[in-house]
């Protein structure tokens, strides 16, 4: 069925979501035995046709570090072009509040896992300072307009997490927003374990281009790599 689909496609790239939570240590998170290995062949599939394959993983609580860094192993094997991460974030309007990844769990994990990937050959398709933000190595504002959400209802207010109304047109959604509520910062409740790429990932881009501090920042993780705190910093 994969193979069909994958010739049909006419797009120029193709994009898995993948999750190491669908290996067969917990294929109870997606409720289907087996997933894991449909969605390997899937990709599989889609390389050998000559497709651009990126991956975007969601990291739940108990996910473990070790697990997620053979995940991440077996992705580069298979040739994917680029990862994306994200930690899961207990938005509103999820049905299930209770498997999401807290602030301080977040941290920990990313540091844990981001300090498994010297020598592996990891390509990440986002920021390295991005993913320094989520080892907890630094601190970035969010910035909700930086990825902002159209549908058939409009531009979503103020992020694609939260839905507090819509605007009619882009300028709308930045001129009535009232974006000091929004943000951890602004002790806004829906915010405070948010540490989304929607939101930071735009942050991380405007720090590295917005001083050359940032951009030889940016320079020295693309070089080094990212920058993770050790244990005793935690
Ligand atoms: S922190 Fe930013 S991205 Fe996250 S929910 Fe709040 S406004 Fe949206």
């Amino acid at each position: 069925m994969f193979s069909g689909l994958i010739s049909r496609c006419r797009i120029p790239a193709a994009c898995a979501a993948a999750s190491p939570s669908a290996t067969p240590i917990s294929n109870a998170a997606v409720c289907r035995a087996g997933t894991y290995r449909k969605a390997r062949r899937a990709i599989a599939a889609a390389l050998e046709r000559g497709f651009r394959v990126t991956t975007n993983t969601t990291l739940f609580e108990g996910s473990d570090p070790e697990r997620a860094a053979q995940f991440f192993d077996d992705l580069m094997e298979l040739g994917v072009e680029g990862m994306m991460l994200a930690p899961g974030y207990a938005y509103a309007k999820a049905p299930d509040q209770e498997h999401f990844l807290r602030r301080a769990g977040t941290r920990s994990f990313f540091r844990e896992l981001l300090a498994k990937a010297r020598g592996r050959g990891w390509r990440f398709n986002q920021s390295p300072l991005f993913l320094e933000f989520l080892a907890g190595s630094r601190e970035l504002p969010c910035t909700p307009w930086g990825n902002p959400t159209y549908s058939i209802f409009g531009w979503q207010k103020p992020c694609y997490l939260i839905q507090d109304g819509y605007a009619a047109s882009f300028a709308e959604l930045l001129e009535t927003t009232p974006w000091e509520r929004y943000g951890p910062e602004s002790g806004n409740p829906s915010c405070q374990d948010c540490l989304m790429h929607s939101g930071f990932e735009p942050s991380a881009v405007e720090h590295a281009f917005g001083s050359l501090r940032g951009l030889a920042e940016m320079v020295r993780a693309l070089v080094t790599g990212p920058r993770v705190p050790a244990a005793t910093e935690r």
